[in-house]
């Protein structure tokens, strides 16, 4: 079964038993109102890859998931892309977990076993099996960070006086048992297994050493409770939360409870300066990269035609200060779109032997879309105004008031039923508290983006800018 139908999904999902608690435990997450919504959507997802060649790859006479794909050449990536476009566009980018995200990182991973050998034989063995068992069995991923919110101005390892933090507690002939609590994992509730990767910043030593691993566990497995935030969805109908009934992905903490992780679920462990570079160093971050721009630039996109349909709606789209804020909208599509084709035309043989997109225009995007993404659902409150209030729910559209509504509330270009269901939209986008999470989940989607600024300036070849300077000084000097 190497692609999955939503019903095989959901099936899969039905006969697993994580310990969930939403406002108390959830005794089937298959069918808590919470979930039903995205849960629907990611089967969907999976249907989709049985109606759209371009969602699978074919190996050996099998088919994959496209975010299998090895890249070889350009063209691959651009296939790559092509899929993750697809995908993007089901949700407008709102589903920020799809499984294509980290199926491009377990790629990676497959190709670049000689980076876990280089810690221990057995981790590349361990990676190269795990990821060929997900593969087979398109199994969706979530993955999991950072350490708990605690004290920020201490290390991992003085985390609320070191117990907070997951880490190793022993280790048997069996495997590691590991304790504390992870921050956050979207979707580990609809997820089939959770990828509890290195946190990113560890210190070489022995402090950060039993917080240095990387392993991969069933969302089920014995001993791990999956604390859910409150559900951004009111409940009523598609029409009333177009966005928030069909792609909120709930967000829990991990807490971890003396789990038994199997030796062959371990791929790293110890060496906390190896850890820090997982993901850089294997081409991951790049090919991760690669799908997180072609999401968020399909996601502009979606708010830029927001933006325009909604415009001419209430009959604002001649105004130039509405244009302008349109036109931006549409140089960000471009600047996502061109950051994509040059990392792709960029892209190089890497040392594991796999087309690998440039990283410098990806990380240009990754460290500028976080702050811009904010000015979207800030423009769409500016041209929806009042009309981003004046919206009765579905009921009420055609009931004892519809002749109210259609003569009171309809545009320009619609009639009053359709500029509701319009503007339902541009609220989820932007007012309602789906859009408030969207707005976080976006800021803090690749990490801090202050810091992650930080370590784009320290990563960036800057000189050939400092030498125009230079050269231009000497210039003055001359004269
Ligand atoms: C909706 C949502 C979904 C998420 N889903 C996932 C997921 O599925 N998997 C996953 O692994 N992670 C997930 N995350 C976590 C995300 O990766 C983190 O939010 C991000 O890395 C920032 O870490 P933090 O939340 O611990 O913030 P903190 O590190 O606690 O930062 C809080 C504030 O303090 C400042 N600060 C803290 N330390 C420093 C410092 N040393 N120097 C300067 N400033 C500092 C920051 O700038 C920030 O303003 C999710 C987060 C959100 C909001």
């Amino acid at each position: 079964m190497a692609v999955r139908t939503g019903a095989d999904y959901v099936a899969a999902l039905r006969a697993m038993t994580p310990d969930v608690h939403m406002d108390g435990r959830v005794e089937s997450v298959a069918d808590h109102p919470a979930f039903a919504g995205v849960i629907a959507s990611y089967a969907e997802l999976y249907d989709m890859q049985g109606e759209d060649e371009r969602l699978t790859v074919v190996e050996d006479g099998e088919r994959y998931a496209a975010s299998f794909r090895v890249p070889r050449s350009e063209a691959d990536l651009v296939a790559r892309r092509e899929a993750a476009r697809i995908r993007a566009e089901y949700s407008g980018g709102m589903l920020g977990r799809t499984g294509d995200h980290l199926n491009a990182a377990l790629t990676a991973f497959s190709q670049a076993g000689a980076w876990f050998a280089d810690a221990d034989p057995q981790f590349e063995a361990n990676i190269l099996a795990y990821a060929r068992w997900v593969k087979a069995n398109d199994l969706l991923l979530t993955s999991t960070v950072g350490s708990p919110q605690t004290n920020r101005s201490v290390s991992t390892s003085e985390q609320g006086g070191g117990e907070t933090t997951l880490r190793v507690v022993s280790q048997n002939d069996r495997g590691i048992v590991v304790s504390g609590a992870r921050m956050i994992a979207t979707n580990a509730p609809i997820a089939d297994e959770i990828l509890v990767m290195p946190q990113t910043v560890l210190r070489s030593g022995m402090d950060d050493m039993p917080y240095s691993f990387a392993f991969a566990v069933p969302a089920d497995i014995e001993g791990l409770t999956l604390l859910c935030r409150r559900p951004m969805r009111r409940g009523t109908s598609i029409v009333d939360e177009p966005l928030a009934a069909r792609f909120e992905e709930i967000d829990a903490v991990c807490i971890f409870t003396e789990v038994m992780v199997p030796w062959d679920r371990v791929f790293l462990l110890g060496h906390p300066a190896k850890s820090n570079t997982m993901f850089t160093h294997t081409g991951a971050t790049a090919l991760m990269a690669h799908q997180s721009v072609t999401r968020t630039t399909v996601k502009t996109e979606f708010y830029a035609g927001l933006m325009e349909e909604m415009a001419e709606a209430i009959g604002i789209d001649a105004y130039g200060h509405v244009q302008d804020d349109i036109a931006q909208a549409l140089v960000a599509v471009q600047m996502g779109r061109s950051a994509l084709r040059a990392a792709e035309a960029d892209g190089f043989v890497n040392d594991f032997g796999f087309f690998q997109p440039a990283m410098e225009p990806l990380a240009a995007v990754r460290t500028w879309y976080p702050r811009y993404f904010q000015s979207l659902s800030q423009t769409i409150r500016k041209f929806g105004a009042s009309g981003l209030t004046a919206l009765p729910f579905e009921g009420d559209l055609h009931g004892e008031l519809e002749a109210d509504v259609d003569r009171y509330l309809h545009g320009r270009t619609l009639p009053g039923s359709d500029r509701v269901r319009l503007f339902n939209l541009g609220f989820d986008a932007a007012v309602s508290s789906f859009a408030g999470r969207q707005a976080l989940f976006e800021y803090y989607y690749h990490g801090d983006p202050l810091r992650m600024a930080s370590a784009y300036l320290s990563g960036a070849d800057t000189a050939s800018h400092r030498d125009l300077v230079q050269r231009l000084l000497d210039r003055s000097r001359e004269d």
